[in-house]
């Protein structure tokens, strides 16, 4: 979070006019949604590309000779170039489309995992990762026999460096870090863990679910070995994700899953495999999904992903402001670096308690562990309330937002 409150740096009624959902009322009242860093809003852009696709492009992909057929393919793999102009990645060789950040992890902790862990080996993660982010690498540690390491974070919710720097040895095959929390909004010093892992190079994957929706992600910049994010959480489709990866790692790795579109040839005796990104690709693509995402990551090219910083850090600075002022209200995950969520809880009520009555005051968050149950574990809480902003929520939705939690907390109590 900056220490300067800054005014937008652009037009936030034009923006919200892009996404019809939030012109609608929930339980007869104005919507309010903060349940982002769950499922982000899309904009009538993102809608309009759809329906262009399945009403004039819609064929299967890379196969036909028709005319058709190679439209689709064409706006498909805009969708790639998209993805990694938005990503600054050196290729789309090196951009895969998976189903989502956690297809993605679970696609390098897969063939990587077999690739490279042996019994004795160990990955590192966090105590602050999603399950999406823990249960793909204890999978492959049990094939594999490799051991799980887990940083651990102080009460601010801050990876401890120190201890990160013990954790790396000449067994650790590799690093994977979220890059920005859901539950704590920490946003994580993600150069440093890479450079450090790479002065015994060791590969990192960072979870960027959180991280794109918000922050100006530059691969190359970082120079990250793996990358993951989920299609709905920039406002793009469900269903549809990208993983970045390194064109040495890839090429190293076997098949994630097998099919067409992953092969060059197939006999009954040997298959060989496509290049990159199609060896990782099995079967028909989510092609009107790759389409949607790609307009989707212009969108918010065009708005700039530095103005959504400045507008975002703005209201999570007045809602944590206002919010602490209430009586018994702690906000969990202080981090000096934090993007766009506030988790808390009011002392002698229950997060779903608190939840459900903003819910009947139109107010839409989220509530319970968050898919984080090892980092509630570590706060000895049973879960929060989440609210979390995206580029079109306005100061008058905090306002309602500080409104509704006292409320809710007087009638709790
Ligand atoms: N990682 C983080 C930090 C998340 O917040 C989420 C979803 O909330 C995921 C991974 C998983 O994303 P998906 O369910 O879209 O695969």
């Amino acid at each position: 979070m900056s220490n300067t409150i800054t005014a937008p740096a652009f037009d936030i009624a034009r923006i919200r006019a892009d996404f019809p959902l939030l012109e609608g009322e929930m339980r007869g009242k104005p919507l309010v949604f903060l349940d982002s860093a769950a499922s982000s809003q899309k904009p009538q852009q993102v809608l309009d590309a759809l329906d262009y696709y399945y009403r004039h492009q819609n064929a299967n992909v890379h196969r036909g000779v028709y005319e058709l057929s190679q439209q689709a393919t064409d706006a498909f793999e805009l969708g790639r170039e998209r993805a990694r102009h938005f990503l600054n990645a050196g290729s789309t060789e090196e951009v895969i489309f998976v189903k989502g950040c956690t297809d993605g992890i679970n696609l390098v902790a897969s063939s990587f995992g077999r690739k490279f862990l042996r019994e004795g080996d160990e990955v590192i993660i966090s105590a602050m990762e999603h399950h999406s982010n823990i249960v793909p690498w204890q999978l492959a540690c049990e094939y594999s026999g490799a051991i799980l390491k887990v940083i651990p974070i102080n009460d601010r919710g801050e990876l401890i460096m120190e201890e990160y720097k013990k954790l790396l040895s000449e067994r650790t095959q590799i690093v994977s870090i979220v890059h920005v929390s859901n539950a704590l909004g920490t946003i994580n010093p993600v150069k440093e863990i890479i450079d450090l892992a790479h002065d015994r190079d060791i590969p990192v994957l960072l979870d960027g679910a959180q991280a794109t929706p918000h922050l100006k992600v530059d691969v190359q910049a970082l120079d990250v070995d793996f990358y993951a994010f989920s299609g709905h959480k920039v406002f793009g489709p469900t269903g549809i994700g990208v993983l970045y990866g390194k064109k040495k790692w890839l090429d190293a790795m076997p098949p994630y899953q097998g099919g067409g579109e992953m092969i060059a040839t197939v006999s009954f005796e040997k298959t060989t495999y496509n290049e990159l990104p199609f060896k990782f690709e099995a079967g028909t693509p989510d092609i009107s999904g790759a389409v949607g995402l790609g307009v989707a990551l212009e969108y918010i090219e065009q708005i700039g992903q530095d103005n959504i910083s400045a507008h975002e850090n703005h209201l999570l600075e007045a809602a944590t402001k206002q919010l602490l002022e209430i009586d018994g209200l702690s906000i969990i995950g202080t981090a000096e670096n934090k993007a766009s969520v506030i988790s808390f809880l009011i002392e002698g009520t229950h997060p779903y308690d608190l939840g459900t009555i903003l819910d009947k005051l139109g107010i839409a968050v989220r509530t319970g562990h968050h898919c984080t149950q090892p980092l509630m574990d570590r706060f000895e809480i049973p879960g929060t309330v989440r609210a979390s902003f995206a580029v079109y929520n306005t100061m008058e939705d905090v306002d309602k937002l500080v409104a509704g939690v006292k409320r809710a907390a007087n009638m709790l109590r």
